[in-house]
């Protein structure tokens, strides 16, 4: 630190993003830096949010937390992967499984040779060689065991949770207090702004106390009360791609065992989640409300819950999109508040992972440089344009004619970025994600193939197996997979023997 260093940082809003920002910053950032987090019991938190993927571990590793005191801290529950039903066509289910596909040979992702059985009439369906998704569908967990056979997928068991994202919150307040977060209780009402600089200087609430800081993280979920109310960022909307814009969510009792995965079911005009976790199952139904009321949407919902619901349906509007610039002057959005594309792939949490951790990397001194503050902008957008592309594809990789929703989404435009990859798979199940980028060959394979785009032909290089070896390969895996997922507890037995949580 020294005398250009930013020395309070004051984070808005306690939600999942709040806390998450707050937990990691302390750990991440200098000791000397002090943080505050002012939050407001009477608005709230949004309170869904409650499935994660892989990377979300790194934050609790970040922490030093251990797994099976958080599994049961915050109820939750293990995630394999997330089963799609009745997207491409109505009676479809594949599973978009985390982890490893097959076996990549000769530094060929396994999906080609995949292709290529599927031709000659070998393959079996895409998800019996992947230890995920069979692992799923056999309501199967455990982590990586110690003693894990060589060279099998028992060496690295991929997987990520379901919580109780209130809970959750609530977990991470108590960690950060721990470790010299301070906390505020209030209402913020007004937002001060320097005279020379137009940064942001104080913050009144409405009891008249007032908060100052040199660096100010909004956390503030949809409000966006500095990077909108205040400083007007604007918003890029991406409705015309991503049309729903609306979600009812409610909880209900669990009546079957947690399964390890997310289900998200298609709709006539968007579809349905749910999460399981110990002591209920989260449930919403996303919907576009061009081509389905608010009430008729409510309804779908409740007759298609398994158990009886725990509390009124809750509507919650969103837009799909992001803000325009995440990062004005010395005010950076994270979380709702930076933008927001639809839960589908569970990617919300991930953006306020990736972005906390592009912030520590790029955390400026006081001036907030512009080419720091540009820098992190484009990151994010690229970051939010990778996810919005994989989400697009569920939607418009379709053959569902049935409704005006998914007759809309089968032949809306989509952006270039998503058309190129469609079309190199489609011309020869060749997948190249892009550096960094999130979703990599697995999920992007997953995903056409369970969509049922299919490629016209495989590289070249795949037919260096003759037919008799081919044949073998895959067969070889399809074994392999199966045995390592018959060693796997049923999750249920997992989480009662390591992590059960109390009743609530
Ligand atoms: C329908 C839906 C489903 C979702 N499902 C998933 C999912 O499965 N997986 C996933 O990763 N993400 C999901 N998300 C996203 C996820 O919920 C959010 O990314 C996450 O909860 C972070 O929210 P937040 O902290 O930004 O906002 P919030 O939870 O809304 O928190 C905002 C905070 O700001 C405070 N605040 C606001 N205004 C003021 C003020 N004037 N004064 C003081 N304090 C103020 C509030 O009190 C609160 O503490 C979902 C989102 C939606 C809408």
């Amino acid at each position: 630190m020294n005398e250009h260093s930013i020395r309070r940082l004051v984070i808005v809003g306690g939600g999942t993003a709040g806390w998450m920002t707050a937990t990691a910053l302390r750990q991440l950032l200098y000791p000397e830096l002090s943080i505050e987090v002012i939050e407001s019991e009477e608005i709230g938190i949004i309170g869904v949010g409650e499935a994660t993927i892989p990377p979300f571990r790194r934050h609790n590793a970040l922490l030093g937390i251990d797994e099976r005191e958080f599994v049961r801290g915050t109820q939750a529950t293990f995630k394999l992967g997330i089963e799609f039903r009745d997207w491409a066509r109505p009676g479809d289910s594949y599973i978009h499984g985390f982890g490893t596909l097959g076996l990549d040979l000769d530094g060929q992702p396994f999906h080609q040779y995949w292709t290529r059985a599927l031709q000659m009439g070998v393959a079996k369906d895409l998800g019996l060689y992947s230890f995920n998704v069979l692992a799923a569908r056999q309501g199967r967990f455990m982590p990586t065991p110690t003693d894990a056979p060589k060279d099998t997928p028992l060496e690295d068991i991929v997987y990520a949770y379901h919580f109780d994202a209130t809970l959750y919150a609530r977990y991470l307040r108590r960690f950060a207090e721990a470790h010299g977060v301070r906390r505020i209780e209030g209402r913020i009402v007004e937002v001060g702004l320097r005279p020379d600089t137009g940064f942001v200087d104080t913050l009144v609430l409405q009891d008249g106390r007032t908060v100052s800081g040199d660096f100010f993280i909004d956390c503030s979920g949809f409000r966006g009360l500095l990077i909108e109310q205040r400083l007007q960022a604007g918003y890029e909307d991406w409705s015309h791609w991503l049309p729903c814009d609306r979600a009812w969510a409610v909880p209900c009792e669990n009546v079957v065992p947690p399964t390890p995965y997310t289900r998200a079911t298609a709709r006539p005009a968007g579809w349905q989640w749910r999460i399981p976790l110990q002591h209920r199952v989260g449930n919403g139904h996303v919907f576009c409300s061009r081509h389905m009321s608010e009430d008729e949407a409510r309804t779908v919902l409740l007759e298609n819950l398994e158990g009886r619901p725990l509390a009124e349906p809750k509507l919650i509007p969103f837009h799909g999109g992001k803000r325009r610039r995440a990062w004005i002057r010395n005010v950076v959005a994270i979380g709702l508040s930076g933008g927001f594309l639809e839960p589908l792939e569970s990617t919300a949490i991930h953006l306020i992972q990736t972005a906390i951790a592009k912030l520590a990397l790029l955390f400026p001194e006081r001036d907030c440089s512009e080419a720091l503050r540009n820098r992190y902008n484009a990151q994010m957008d690229e970051e939010f344009a990778w996810v919005r592309d994989f989400l697009i594809l569920h939607y418009h990789a379709t053959e569902r004619a049935d409704t005006p929703f998914w007759n809309y989404c089968r032949t809306m435009e989509i952006p270039e970025s998503l058309r190129e990859v469609i079309a190199l798979f489609s011309d020869s199940a060749r997948i190249i994600p892009r550096t960094d980028e999130l979703f990599k060959t697995v999920s992007w394979a997953q995903v056409m193939i369970g969509q049922r785009i299919k490629p016209r032909r495989y590289p070249p290089v795949i037919d260096r197996l003759t037919d008799a070896e081919l044949t073998k390969f895959v067969k070889h895996v399809e074994e392999v997979v199966g045995s390592c997922v018959a060693v796997v507890p049923a999750h249920e037995a997992f989480i009662a023997r390591h992590c059960k949580a109390p009743p609530p």
